[in-house]
């Protein structure tokens, strides 16, 4: 492993903070923080931490001694000054003194102490950095150095691959507990370097940012090189066969891994997926003795909280045979479920019933010849899960290269997944209604897809944005979210469509909901309008809906948790306007194509309904037609848009809402619901 310390980058640094009243011992440990938060081998997520011991100024004036130390799952990798809270360190090592301490007290306790009162708690490991003496302290948990001391003799392992410059902490569950043991074992050994904390990670020391980083690097590098030097090789069981595709795998596993809901009948509790196939993981999945090795638990404790104490292995998939391995995967679900309320009630009973049990469906699911795939509630844990899966990849083979590898008890690995700190770092937040759904959008780019995408994405889903301009398509996903993926979809083109529904369950692992908005207008007197404008119509306005809710249900079934598909039918479905036949008849059609998926497919689960909107600012309805047609007929343009019972302006995101609405009323299918202000010659009977 190389150092990423560069003296100009570190100079610039040190230079801007002292403009802003920043010390440079603590601009170097921002630099420093975020040079280890970027390597994946050092720093996943939120994981590891870093600290320096100065004296500032606090608000009487007087010169105070503070521990600054990164925030509970802050990442380092963008660590800012705000990310790093300022205790009082006297408080701190007053701590020593105590034999335990509640978590709820000690957590009052760091709290009282900080120098300012709003900032964020700092790490679990704080009472680790307050008690050791030394300036700078870091901890990561490295690869490298887990693979060295997940082992039986992790100890012995430590003593040769450190050359004895390293001293040795017994496991010790994270905490305070931890801390007065990593001290004790410093008073009386008095390494030069750093600590390793069994079956945990490392830590470095020094008197400056640089040299703390610096032997943090030279001590992953022995264990690199410590690895090289023993690896072995590894029997291959798995012999390549035609493998199922991904994107026929990805439904039938997020399917298996969704979890009806106990109260709400039609609801299940989904997760979205997040793929990963790199060499490494291929091979590691050929292993002939992966049942072994991929049940044998985390790399490191506080990994158990996204990714469970073991993955959920599947069998192959082969081509051609799919219903078998759905099959193979929902018995291998039920498994795991079942092993996971074992694990909970057998430990619960232990620490005497005060936990909650977490939901019980996998975070990793394992399928050889395939992949990986991370799952989450949302996009972003579901690509943290697999993060951190490659690297217990990693982790785990290097171990079993050079030994055996093994982790933490499972009673241990319960008491860190349940321990209140951990569960404190996914934030207690509360989860929008549509949380875990995926949701595809069809002419996301216009004003009405644009308007739907954010209000699904705001109400929780993960959405594709699917539109014939990629860049328009691009430039709103860009607006929705991070995780808001643009997609290139012509709807008049079968083999566009099915491509667009593949790129979705490769990015996200399914479809719960489609909203198929995508639509052009064609006008024309119905007896001499031109066979060829009426196709085109169809083609679009019909021929497209079909072509997208066709591919929607055949994931959705693949799935097996049901679905809801939307269609906007607007109001020429059912109150036709002079001249506008060519649009109004195939909006007819689709509003029998809705109904239809509602009575072929509600035994399924999947539900179909439409909004029927009208009169919307949109690229049907730009501002030069506005103002032609308000003209034409003696309005201002304010009359002619709120020319409703109401009198009120119809918008894209009430149309948008009406959606939402349908996407979470769970007892309603064949169902039109109308956003168009009142109009009594469209209202639907
Ligand atoms: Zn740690």
């Amino acid at each position: 492993m190389k150092s990423g310390w560069i003296e100009r980058d570190a100079e610039t640094i040190a230079t801007q903070a002292a403009k802003a009243g920043v010390s440079r011992d603590f601009a170097l440990l921002i630099y420093t923080t975020r040079l280890l938060g970027r390597d994946p081998k050092l720093v996943l997520h939120g994981g590891g931490n870093t600290s320096l011991k100065e004296t500032m100024r606090d608000h009487f004036g007087e010169e105070t001694e503070v521990l600054r130390i990164k925030a509970t799952g802050a990442d380092m990798a963008s660590i800012e000054v705000a990310g790093m809270s300022a205790v009082r360190l006297a408080s701190l090592r007053k701590l020593r003194t105590l034999g335990e301490i509640d978590d709820d007290e000690l957590v009052g306790v760091e709290r009282a102490s900080l120098i300012e009162p709003m900032a964020a708690n700092p790490s679990v490991e704080v009472m680790l950095h307050a008690f050791l003496p030394h300036k700078f302290v870091d901890h990561t948990h490295a690869t490298a150095v887990l693979s060295v001391i997940d082992q039986p003799d992790g100890e012995k392992k430590c003593a040769e691959a450190f050359a004895g410059r390293m001293a040795f902490v017994p496991y010790v569950m994270p905490g305070f507990g931890l801390a007065k043991k990593a001290i004790d074992v410093f008073e009386r050994t008095k390494p030069n370097d750093g600590l390793i904390l069994g079956k945990h990670g490392i830590v470095t020391f020094g008197a400056s940012a640089r040299e703390a980083y610096e032997r943090m690097i030279e001590m992953v590098t022995l264990a690199e090189n410590f690895i090289q030097a023993r690896r072995k090789s590894v029997a291959v069981a798995y012999t390549a066969r035609k493998h199922a595709e991904l994107v026929e795998v990805a439904p039938v596993i997020r399917g298996a891994c969704s979890e009806k809901d106990k109260k709400t009948e039609g609801a299940w509790r989904r997760l979205i997926l997040e793929f990963r196939a790199t060499d490494v993981v291929l091979n590691f999945l050929a292993r002939g003795d992966l049942a072994r090795v991929s049940q044998l638990g985390v790399i490191t404790p506080d990994h158990t909280i996204r990714t469970k104490n073991w993955p959920l292995l599947l069998p192959a998939a082969e081509a051609g045979k799919l219903a078998d391995f759905s099959r193979a995967s929902h018995e291998a679900a039920g498994q795991f479920i079942a092993r996971y309320h074992r694990y909970f009630e057998e430990h619960n009973k232990r620490v005497g019933h005060i936990k909650h049990e977490v939901d019980s469906l996998p975070r990793v699911v394992l399928v050889p010849g395939l992949g990986l795939f991370g799952l989450g509630r949302s996009k972003r844990d579901a690509t943290i899960a697999a993060d951190i899966t490659e690297a217990w990849i990693e982790g785990v083979s290097n171990a079993e290269a050079i030994g055996r590898f093994e982790p933490i008890s499972e009673a241990d690995m319960f008491d860190c997944e349940y321990w209140p700190l951990e569960q404190a770092k996914l934030g207690a937040r509360k989860e929008p209604p549509l949380t875990g759904q995926i949701a595809v959008v069809t002419g996301a780019a216009g004003a009405i897809g644009a308007a739907t995408a954010k209000a699904f994405a705001v109400a929780g889903a993960e959405v594709a944005l699917l539109d014939v301009n990629f860049a328009a398509a691009s430039e709103t996903a860009r607006a929705v979210g991070p995780s808001a993926l643009p997609v290139v979809c012509d709807v008049t083109n079968a083999a566009s469509v099915r491509a667009a529904f593949d790129a979705v369950a490769a990015a996200f692992g399914g479809v719960d909901v489609v909203v198929s908005n995508a639509g052009a207008a064609w006008q024309g007197r119905i007896g001499e309008v031109d066979e060829d404008t009426m196709r085109k119509s169809f083609e679009l306005n019909f021929y497209g809906h079909q072509r997208v809710a066709q591919a929607a249900v055949k994931i959705m079934l693949a799935q097996g948790i049901g679905g809801c598909l939307l269609f906007n039918v607007s109001k020429q479905a059912v109150n036709p306007g002079p001249n506008f036949g060519p649009y109004g008849i195939p909006k007819a059609a689709e509003l029998a194509l809705m109904r239809q998926y509602a009575v072929d497919y509600g035994a399924d689960g999947i539900r179909a309904n439409a909004v029927n909107a009208d009169r919307i600012r949109s690229g049907l309805l730009t501002s030069e037609m506005i103002a032609s047609r308000s003209k034409a007929r003696g309005l201002s343009e304010k009359d002619y848009m709120s020319g409703n019972l109401l009198g009120r302006e119809v918008t894209a995101e009430d149309v948008a809402q009406a959606f939402v609405h349908h996407a979470l009323a769970l007892k309603t299918t064949a169902d039109v619901t109308t956003v168009d202000g009142g109009n009594i010659a469209a209202a639907m009977r």
